[in-house]
């Protein structure tokens, strides 16, 4: 693409050695470049991969042939973007993602329909939600519908990568990483904006097997003020050892409290539910999640499930296995463990599940809190699903797979 290497040097020529703000002075009208999927260049590997079987999947082992590799640079923009073969990022020792983790992702999914066409579920949000979280460690912004035409792009490059098995997918992880090499404590103002793709098996793979959660732990995981609402990858990392202490006590995960009221935050990196019945009424079925008051990150499967959940038993859909005498409240609330182990003690808890990209749904088996172990026995037999557990889980599946049309929410890659 000659075009595209001529604007390039052009730009780099014009610049040279004079600062953005002189040369902004001298009255020079050179703009930014934006993120521009027209220019993009790709570059096809000469030597494609074999494909995994289907046993040898774990959560991300295997990478595709192909990666996104967009380059920012404060005074220049956004250079042509390139598709490539997957492989190594050459970055200086001293880069700011290095350094003060100015590092940002995102995560979502490719699957492959029954229809034989590719879909991306709720995408947009995925674009808006890694725009946030720059934003939040004063990384670059970029052109959102450019990036998802981009991804488009490379899905369809590594199609072949797709898994036609059910409950596969194609999981997607797009990154931003701030490439300042200086070591002053400032903002970095240049960045990479990548892509890479790795083939997905069903998140249980031995049949679903319900999660034990402990509640606690050692730590917090986000804090009034802080980060927890973004995805920036600072927040993952000091959750590594409270997780092995959990998992040597037998849980699978973590459910985050905070504050002196044991406030229930999330579920691992997964957000958290739980299904109660009313006092009064068997029927009346309260739904509660933690509201989005900055120490939750905003799952796209988290705004999903709230969505169907409120939309049950209306005319336009009814969500299966949940008996039709339930009456089923939405609620996005402050959640204690407190309140959770009183509703235990009257026989009002019914389900418990998890949910994000990876998992989709998850039930919960059973959570420790302070030497009370709260459990759903009744459903372990039934594959540890409850009915709305069970219905909700399906239904998304459906819609992520292209198997039902929802709201716009699945949106074809070509
Ligand atoms: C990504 C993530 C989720 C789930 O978000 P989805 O958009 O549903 O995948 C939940 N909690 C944390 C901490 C996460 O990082």
């Amino acid at each position: 693409m000659p075009a595209t290497i001529t604007r390039r040097e052009q730009n780099k020529t014009a610049i040279t050695g004079i600062p953005k703000e002189l040369a902004v002075k001298a009255g020079s009208r050179l703009e930014p470049a934006p993120l521009d999927p027209e220019q993009v260049i790709i570059d096809l590997t000469p030597s494609p991969k074999t494909l995994p079987s289907l046993e040898n999947f774990g959560f991300g082992e295997n990478k595709t042939d192909h990666m996104l590799v967009c380059t920012y640079d404060s005074i220049t923009g956004w250079a042509a973007p390139e598709i490539k073969p997957y492989g190594p990022l050459s970055l200086d020792p001293a880069s700011s993602c290095l350094q003060y983790a100015t590092s940002v992702f995102e995560g979502m999914k490719a699957y492959l329909g029954p229809d034989g066409e590719i879909r991306l579920f709720r995408p947009e949000l995925n674009m808006q939600r890694l725009a946030n979280s720059a934003a939040r460690v004063a990384l670059p912004q970029f052109d959102q519908d450019a990036l998802l035409t981009l991804i488009k792009r490379l899905v369809t490059v590594d199609a072949r990568w797709i898994p036609a098995a059910p409950g596969y997918s194609l999981y997607l992880r797009p990154t931003m990483i701030g490439t300042r090499s200086a070591f002053g404590v400032t903002p970095s103002d240049s960045a990479i904006l990548y892509v890479v793709c790795a083939p997905a098996g069903p998140y249980f793979r031995s049949g679903v097997k319900p999660i034990s959660l402990l509640a606690g732990g050692e730590g917090v995981r986000a804090w009034p003020g802080g980060t927890g609402g973004h995805k920036v990858a600072s927040n993952y990392s000091p959750g590594f050892v409270p997780q092995i202490a959990a998992a040597k006590q037998g849980y699978d995960q973590i459910l985050w409290l905070f504050g002196d009221d044991r406030r229930v935050t999330e579920a691992g990196a997964m957000n958290f539910f739980i299904v109660v019945k009313r006092e009064d009424d068997e029927n009346e079925i309260d739904i509660i999640t933690p509201p989005l008051d900055g120490t939750i990150l905003p799952g796209i499967t988290r705004s999903s499930c709230i969505s169907l959940l409120q939309s049950h038993s209306t005319d336009e859909l009814t969500l299966s296995h949940i008996p039709s005498s339930h009456r089923i409240h939405v609620h996005e609330r402050i959640l204690t463990m407190p309140e959770i182990a009183k509703w235990y003690s009257q026989g009002r808890v019914l389900e418990a599940f998890t949910v994000g990209t990876g998992v989709v749904v998850a039930p919960v088996g059973k959570i420790g809190f302070e030497g009370l172990e709260i459990v759903f026995p009744k459903y372990v037999e039934n594959g540890g699903f409850g009915p709305v557990t069970k219905g909700i889980m399906e239904r998304l599946l459906d819609i992520q797979f292209g198997r039902r049309e929802w709201k716009g929410w699945s949106v074809r890659c070509d």
